[in-house]
């Protein structure tokens, strides 16, 4: 299978063959997607679901974080936001998506990444 490594050109156009991970709360359609549901979901589109994110992780959808427990309150930052910028500094770069970028991917859609603005939104606290 097509395995995703290429550098990033500040849109994801597939999640075939990404390693997914999840922050938030996602909705789709109106719909809040239960991690269980969103791992069934992305696999039938070729990617596959991890809790934790990893070196592995190529993909990080970005749901809303509002009213979560959250790591950084200031900034309303997940640990998983905080975890892809510590990627950044082992050169890898895990693509974010927003729950509406996610929709578009399984509607075969292209949409932006989120990650230099999360970046920004870190380095700016
Ligand atoms: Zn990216």
């Amino acid at each position: 299978m097509y395995k995703y490594s290429g550098p990033c050109n500040g849109f994801v156009t597939t999640l075939r063959g990404q390693t997914v991970t999840m922050t938030g709360r996602v909705v789709v359609r109106g719909e809040h997607i239960k991690r269980d549901n969103l791992a069934k979901i992305i696999e039938t589109k070729g990617a596959k679901f991890k809790n934790d994110l990893t070196g592995q992780i190529s993909l990080l959808i970005h749901g809303d974080l509002t009213g979560q427990i959250v790591a950084n309150m200031k900034i309303q930052f997940s640990d998983k936001l905080l975890d892809v910028i510590n990627q950044d500094r082992r050169k890898h770069h895990v693509c974010v998506v927003s729950s509406a970028g996610f929709s578009e991917l399984l509607n075969g859609g292209t949409t932006r990444c989120l990650h230099d603005a999360v970046a920004e939104r870190a380095s700016a606290n």
